[in-house]
């Protein structure tokens, strides 16, 4: 802001300056985060932990946010809803500044984002980790009406979407084939299907053991999938098929009422309980915003995740879109950090620090048979693009070793409680 005084009181500036009044240079910088999930939490868990000086605002219209991860768990009958739910309090203790609102608008130009009970939140930085939003309608028949009987359950919110499916499943009669509706790349959490799938089985082949599962995935090949097939191979025979989008495995139809997913070529698949995982973008706020691009998905310098759309933008999570990158909690976390510490350092005229990102995704193919990939990412100084480290990261080794598996779905539980008390705790 800029104050205009008059010409005794600029005569007067050296005066001014000797007294101790705090100068609007030295106001603490402000930093607005919207969404309190993976990237939202962990960013103002780690600007409160690291820049004390540093007024953090965090902007989540949920009062209690329950985690995807372990999600498949509690569909599986290992987890329940409470187990992974977390609230706000411990940020709060922490001195963050926690609105419980929903963003409806930013305006860049004067930095301000207006919320939807009509409060404004000025800021120097903005951190956007607003998630996803489903495509409704990419596939024919898939609106929110028929998420409430064809569940996605990729969205939390309150966990009703993902309990939806787990009663289904209660629900269903021994002999039932179960039906899953998978999605072309890019979309959240590129294992999580396969996870639920193996989650699935873990449940029938407790409880209904003649059930079926029909895979239908829009992809010709997915993440881990070697790992997978060989666990569902020996946890669950042949109960699970999956069909790729080259063998007419693409949902493009739904019809809820009659239970049926239909594929590219016209087959008609009449199942018991669908899983429909759709297509999906960046969540709205980043959308209306103007900062995606004509894929969905938020553009940003790998380095700073900066918007490219808008400058004291930074986009985290699983709405950008930033190279090979996956979009997962574990990303969401790391990147934050850096997004946060280039937030400042721009703010302040400095310059942001190196970077290289690194992910684990744990998945459970059954209870006690855990596997992993781990990636290592590096971007480019200017941070227009970013790639693979090479020769770096890999999977769980293939072959039958029950022990290994068994380690893994314990280094999964430690991720889970050591990532989750990072953001919450
Ligand atoms: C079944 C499943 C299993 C998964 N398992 C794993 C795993 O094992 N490991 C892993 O690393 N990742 C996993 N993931 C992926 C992980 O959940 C996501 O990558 C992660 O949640 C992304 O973080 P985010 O901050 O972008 O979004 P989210 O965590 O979804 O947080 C977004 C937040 O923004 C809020 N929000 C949205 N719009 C607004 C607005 N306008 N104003 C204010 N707030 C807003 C939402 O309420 C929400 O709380 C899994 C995902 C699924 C679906």
């Amino acid at each position: 802001m800029t104050t205009h005084l008059p010409r005794r009181a600029l005569l007067g500036a050296a005066a001014v300056l000797a007294t101790p009044v705090p100068l609007r240079a030295q106001a603490a910088a402000r930093l607005v985060v919207i969404g309190g999930g993976f990237g939202g939490a962990s960013a103002v868990s780690f600007a409160r932990r690291t820049y004390p000086d540093v007024q953090v605002t965090l902007v989540e219209p949920q009062t209690r946010f329950v985690t995807c991860p372990y999600g498949n768990l509690l569909i599986g009958g290992e987890r329940q809803l409470a187990q992974i739910t977390y609230t706000y309090d411990g940020l709060r203790a922490r001195g963050v500044n926690v609105i419980h609102d929903r963003a409806a608008g930013i305006d860049a130009a004067v930095k301000r984002v207006r919320l939807a009970g009509g409060q404004t939140l000025d800021y120097d930085r903005l951190i956007l980790s607003p998630g996803i939003a489903i495509r409704w309608g990419a596939i024919e028949g898939y609106d929110q009406a028929a998420a409430e009987v064809m569940p996605h359950g990729w969205i939390p919110a309150d966990g009703s979407q993902t309990l939806l499916l787990r009663r289904q499943l209660e629900a269903m009669a021994d002999g039932g084939v179960v039906g899953f509706a998978i999605p072309a790349n890019p979309f959240r959490c590129p294992p999580g299907p396969y996870e639920r799938i193996s989650m699935v089985a873990q449940y029938l082949k407790r409880h209904k053991p003649r059930s079926k599962i029909l895979a239908l995935d829009a992809k010709e090949g997915f993440s881990k999938q070697g790992l997978f097939q060989d666990g569902w191979r020996a946890l669950y025979g042949d109960m699970i098929e999956w069909v790729p989008g080259n063998r007419d495995g693409r949902v493009v139809k739904v019809d809820p009422r009659e239970g049926v997913l239909e594929t590219e070529f016209g087959t008609r698949h009449k199942v018991a309980v669908a899983n429909v995982i759709p297509p999906q973008s960046a969540a709205s706020i980043a959308i209306e915003a103007g900062l995606a691009n004509d894929t969905g998905w938020v553009p940003v310098n790998t380095r700073t995740f900066e918007a490219r759309a808008a400058q004291g933008i930074h986009v985290i999570g699983d709405a950008n879109i930033p190279g090979p990158m996956p979009k997962s909690g574990f990303i969401a976390n790391t990147t934050s950090k850096q997004a946060v510490a280039s937030a400042i350092a721009l703010h302040r005229g400095q310059t942001p620090p190196e970077a290289v990102y690194f992910n684990t995704c744990y998945s459970h193919v059954g209870a006690e048979y855990g596997i992993s990939v781990v990636n290592i990412f590096r971007p480019n100084a200017d941070g227009t693009a970013i790639a693979e480290v090479p020769n770096s990261g890999g999977v769980s080794p293939r072959g039958d070793l029950p022990e290994q598996r068994r380690l893994e779905a314990t280094y999964a539980d430690a991720w889970y409680d050591s990532i989750t008390r990072s953001m919450f705790g």
